[in-house]
């Protein structure tokens, strides 16, 4: 069984009588699968495993779904705790947004360029307020390792620049995309869409899967970048659709390694995003 926690006093002081490998898994709880699997692979790798779980009000835009964002904080244990080993969990769930920003918090972590693009174009802010809760977990849970799902590629990426230019003593690990049995990304906003949207949210993980599909038979990024076009002109749902360099978040070039198509479609309330990596 895991252990709960709730001030960052006590959290702070826990940790720091850890021996041994510590992995840390932040999330904004309502965890599913895609979260467990986080959870799963780091009891694998590590000695202790810090779950936070932190709604963080400064990675949501003013019109965003902070207000009504799954907060189900019982239920999450009991998940947590049906996973083997879950006595090497503690969960971080602060009691309220001061434990993480005390009155006169003013200070802002912001990387810049890769967050111009995709997410950060149409989420001002977002990724800022993201690095800035990132920092700080990492101050308090001094991980050895912290775990991202593949399904926010473009955040682990900030995050991963945030860390090298900062020097954090750490390493991050990408862990694959968990997915539904009909191939839709598993995500807490999932449980916006009334069955309609459901169905209509595989566009989303049949696009990319498509696009990838064609880009490796036919090896022509022209050709790419022309099928791009025609889907967003087609249906008013993507917020966007793009293939850039998986590392520069630029247009892709010959020396490119990795491509990544991501794509953001928006069904009613729910925001969904979701991505392939093609490696070329
Ligand atoms: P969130 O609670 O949405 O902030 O997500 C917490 C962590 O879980 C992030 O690293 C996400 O990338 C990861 N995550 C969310 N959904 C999935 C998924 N379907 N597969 C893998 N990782 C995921």
């Amino acid at each position: 069984m895991s252990q709960l926690i709730k001030t960052k006093n006590e959290f702070i002081n826990k940790r720091r009588a850890l021996p041994g490998r510590v992995g840390l898994v932040p999330t904004m709880g309502n965890l599913h699968q895609g979260h467990l699997d986080l959870v799963k692979q780091a009891i694998e790798d590590c000695d202790h495993v810090l779950v936070t779980i932190f709604v963080n009000p400064k990675q949501f835009g003013p019109n965003e779904d902070f207000a009504n964002y799954p907060r189900t904080l019982e239920s999450d244990i009991e998940k947590i705790n049906s996973l083997e080993g879950s006595d090497k969990v503690i969960v971080f769930a602060p009691e309220n947004n001061e434990e993480i920003y005390p009155e006169n918090f003013q200070t802002e972590i912001r990387v810049k360029d890769i967050t111009d693009v995709l997410c950060g174009k149409y989420r001002p802010g977002h990724f800022d307020g993201v690095t800035t809760v990132v920092y700080q977990l990492f101050s308090i849970s001094m991980p050895h390792f912290a775990y991202f799902g593949q399904k926010d590629y473009q955040q682990f990426k900030v995050i991963e620049k945030m860390s090298q230019d900062l020097l954090l003593p750490l390493g991050l690990v990408m862990v694959p995309t968990t997915r539904d049995e009909d191939g839709l990304a598993l995500s807490s906003r999932n449980n916006y869409l009334s069955a309609d949207e459901r169905k209509q949210a595989l566009t989303l993980p049949n696009s990319l899967r498509e696009l990838a599909q064609n880009l490796v038979d036919n090896k022509d990024y022209i050709l790419l970048k022309d099928e791009i076009k025609k889907k967003l002109e087609n249906d008013s749902h993507w917020q966007y659709l793009e293939v850039y360099d998986a590392d520069t978040f630029k247009e892709v070039h010959t020396e490119s390694k990795t491509y990544l198509l991501a794509g953001a479609y928006q069904l009613g309330k729910a925001r969904l995003i979701d991505n392939v990596l093609i490696g070329v």
